[in-house]
């Protein structure tokens, strides 16, 4: 972090203040676990954060400390207004563009105090007073982690910060295997343990607690995963019908997408999941080595993420999106 953005923080933090705490929509293991571990950390340093989730979070992460007292602005968009409105300071962590937040996009714009970005994905917007972005980490959650010790605070980091702390980076580094997991990152783990973050207990309650209907789900997906061996390529497909089938809640289609890369030889994945809702086609994007999915989903599917991990929608039918994408592969050199 620059210096100067580390006095602005701590300028911005030397009264309390109430302070809003944003995760991107449809928040996964780091957006939530950022935002939980922001949230004890300002509770400790006499502020009043509440942490305002655009869309309920997955039930899979309801165990949380301090998941119960996320207000959710599609339940409650009056309230989440009011609390947004009295904000004094907003911190927008795990996203980088105010889109991401959906129809919260329109209060966020509004507001004139100032902005805390704290994110991993390319291409930041220019909307905060503070951007501590970097594409090289691999989770917010350990963005957080410098981002306390740049304050000086490390000492503040218990074992309620760290057990958010050590969720959000387990999460996005796929339980420490993606490129981006350094020694650092196994540092700050091992700090964590050390705090009595259930390492092993953690893992449990995000991976071992599924439903009978889930992995019923997960099978599905799998039995109907195309294969484009020449492009190196796979994807599969959820309807809306496939998901009633299987008694879908949120949370139940996480991770799916990865199993696509795990075929020898495979080095881009898609996932392609109905929300008749929403009427949208939403896509999950995987890849291995240099594919840019990112790219792929900025250029094609009104998306982006990062290089190897990335998402977009279509509002097309799933078979026309699933036509584009095969199109679209068929031109790939990958
Ligand atoms: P997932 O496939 O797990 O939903 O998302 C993978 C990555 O892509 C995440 O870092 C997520 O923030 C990003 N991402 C997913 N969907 C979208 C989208 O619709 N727009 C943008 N800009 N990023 C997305
Ligand atoms: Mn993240």
């Amino acid at each position: 972090m620059k210096i100067q953005d580390i006095q602005t923080i701590q300028e911005l933090l030397s009264t309390p203040k109430k302070i809003a705490i944003i995760p991107h929509r449809s928040p996964d293991g780091d957006a939530m676990g950022s935002t939980l571990g922001l949230y004890h950390f300002l509770l400790k340093n006499n502020q009043y954060p509440v942490v305002i989730s655009p869309n309920e979070f997955p039930d899979f992460l309801a165990w949380m400390p301090g998941s119960e007292t996320v207000k959710v602005f599609e339940k409650d968009k009056k309230k989440c207004t009011n609390l947004l409105e009295e904000a004094e300071l907003i911190f927008t962590l795990d996203f980088n563009a105010l889109h991401r937040v959906g129809e919260m996009e329109k209060v966020l714009e509004k507001l004139v105090v100032p902005f805390v970005m704290i994110d991993h994905h390319q291409s930041p917007d220019d909307y905060a007073a503070v951007t501590y972005s970097d594409t090289n980490f691999g989770s917010t959650c350990e963005m957080l982690y410098h981002f306390i010790a740049a304050l000086g605070k490390t000492a503040d980091i218990d074992k309620t910060i760290g057990t958010c702390i050590y969720t959000g980076i387990l999460t996005d580094s796929g339980s420490f295997r993606f490129p981006k997991t350094t020694g650092t990152t196994h540092r700050i783990i091992a700090d964590l343990i050390d705090l009595g973050v259930e390492n092993s207990e953690i893992p449990a309650l995000l991976y071992d607690n599924s439903s009978y209907d889930r992995l019923q789900l997960l099978g599905r997906a799998l039995q109907n995963m195309k294969i484009l061996m020449e492009h190196k390529t796979t994807y599969t497909t959820l309807t809306q019908q496939e998901l009633d089938h299987f008694n879908y809640i949120k949370g139940d289609t996480e991770g799916i997408v990865n199993y696509g890369l795990s075929i020898k030889g495979i080095v881009f994945t898609a996932i392609f999941i109905e929300n008749a809702e929403e009427k949208i086609i939403k896509i999950s994007l995987r890849s291995q080595g240099d594919f840019d999915v990112n790219l792929f989903a900025r250029e094609h599917f009104n998306g982006g993420g990062h290089r190897n991990a990335a998402g977009g929608k279509s509002e097309a039918s799933m078979e026309e999106t699933v036509m584009k994408f095969e199109n679209l592969v068929s031109k790939l050199k990958t």
